[in-house]
């Protein structure tokens, strides 16, 4: 083989000018050579060595790839058209990408190492197989039943926000002709310790879920045929791929109306020198049991009868003394806590804690880490929690308006020191409740 690749080059360096391939070599498919690019790194991609493309290519100097340069691809024998690299957007699926491409699975899957069709998440950069245009069967696609309703939109090129990271807004038609349209997901991608809003239009009063990374986030309609999902991530779940179904139940079908698979970006929090506290403090015995209570409690989801879509500070002249989402270790045990609210010390010349939005007293009493605290049910499955409060005001069962006094600030529970604790929970998952003084929900 290496006598081979010699000869080759010595009868390139002689004749001085790169030849195409010459006629007995099997048809190949073509990678464009793109800014950046070595022989190296061409490859690397396609899994292949060095050697492997030289014997296929006459490479005027293999160590000077120009932009634009021809480089056939081995292995792929039958296949002619080019490889382009290309970066998957948020209209992509797999079946809508080999749509595109026009190629059988096999080589798709083959050329870019892809193990599940999970793997082809927005942002990733692949290699499309294009075929040559005369064999190009894409303008006539069946559209009777494409997997994703994305496709459609794809093969009329109406997809309006590729690699726009900030937020997504398309119209969606399903399978069978619901329309769904102006979806938009906020922020995009997903952030841990994040509330993530989808927003979308549909006919009215449809019963609809999502269901992401397998749990139901509720879908509710907050005008007729507007729609609102709001799914929390905590700061230690995941990053990478979720998956997200948009399911109705206005039959039995459960019937799938729209599906995408979004990243979940790394939020980066800071990691807190280790903290020591009293043993009994993360003794699971006697810390479970609230929070399991806590966990109960926060699993419901009542209707938004009360509560007006905004938050408020719940302190007067707020002083933050530690953010949400910081990494924590115990008594030097592992880094597998974190904050899971927003800590605000002393600043104003008062100690009151306020309702930070209307709704129902749903806990009002004295837990052993969270000390004297109040947890509000605001509907629609969020609730704030206080803790380490001196003295209760309210009781279980109250209604109270936003801005309400609650309570006073102390230092009872695990705590170092005078301050409120305040955290907001979404379906069950402690988020950053910064993010919803800064937000309004319709
Ligand atoms: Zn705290």
């Amino acid at each position: 083989m290496k006598t081979k690749i010699s000869l080759v080059l010595i009868a390139f360096l002689l004749s001085g000018v790169a030849f195409p391939v010459s006629a007995q070599t099997p048809e190949l498919p073509v990678y464009i050579v793109q800014p950046g690019d070595t022989l190296y790194t061409i490859a690397d991609q396609f899994d292949l060595t060095i050697d492997e493309i030289l014997e296929v290519n006459s490479l005027a100097n293999p160590d000077w790839l120009s932009e634009g340069d021809m480089i056939r691809i081995p292995g792929f024998e039958g296949i002619s058209g080019e490889f382009i690299p290309y970066t998957i957007s948020l209209a992509d699926t797999f079946s809508n990408l080999l749509e595109k491409a026009s190629i059988d699975k096999t080589y798709f899957i083959k050329i870019n190492h892809i193990t599940s069709p999970n793997e082809l998440i927005a942002g990733k950069d692949i290699i499309l197989p294009i075929r040559d245009a005369q064999q190009n069967p894409s303008e006539n696609i069946a559209l009777e039943n494409f997997s994703s309703p994305f496709l459609q939109l794809s093969i009329e090129n109406t997809s309006i926000w590729e690699n726009d990271f900030s937020q997504i807004t398309a119209k969606v038609i399903n399978k069978d002709h619901i329309e769904i349209q102006d979806l938009s997901i906020n922020p995009f991608p997903f952030e841990q310790g994040k509330t993530n809003y989808i927003y979308f239009e549909a006919v009215p009063d449809q019963t609809l879920q999502f269901l992401i990374d397998n749990k139901r986030i509720p879908v509710f309609q907050y005008e007729s045929g507007k729609y609102l999902a709001m799914y929390g991530i905590n700061a230690l779940s995941d990053t990478g791929l979720r998956e997200l179904l948009l399911q109705s139940l206005s039959d039995d079908r459960n019937q799938v109306l729209y599906s995408q698979n979004i990243l979940t970006g790394d939020s980066a929090f800071t990691t807190d020198p280790v903290i020591v506290v009293e043993p009994d403090y993360i003794d699971p015995e006697k810390t479970m049991p609230e929070e399991e209570q806590l966990f109960a409690i926060a699993n419901n989801v009542s209707d938004r009868d009360l509560w007006d879509g905004s938050f408020s500070y719940p302190v007067d002249e707020p002083c933050i003394r530690s953010r949400y989402g910081s990494i924590r270790s115990y008594n030097h045990g592992p880094y597998d806590a974190f904050h899971t609210g927003v800590d605000f010390g002393i600043c104003a010349a008062n100690l009151n804690i306020y309702a930070s939005g209307a709704g129902r007293v749903v806990h009002a009493g004295e837990w052993f880490v969270r000390g004297n605290s109040v947890v509000i049910d605001h509907g629609w499955g969020i609730f704030t929690g206080y803790w380490h409060m001196q003295t209760i005001d309210v009781q279980v069962g109250d209604i109270v308006e936003e801005g309400q006094i609650i309570g006073i600030i102390g230092t009872t529970g695990r705590s170092t020191g005078s301050h409120l604790h305040w955290e907001l929970m979404l379906n069950d998952v402690q988020v950053d409740p910064l993010q919803w003084i800064e937000t309004s929900i319709p």
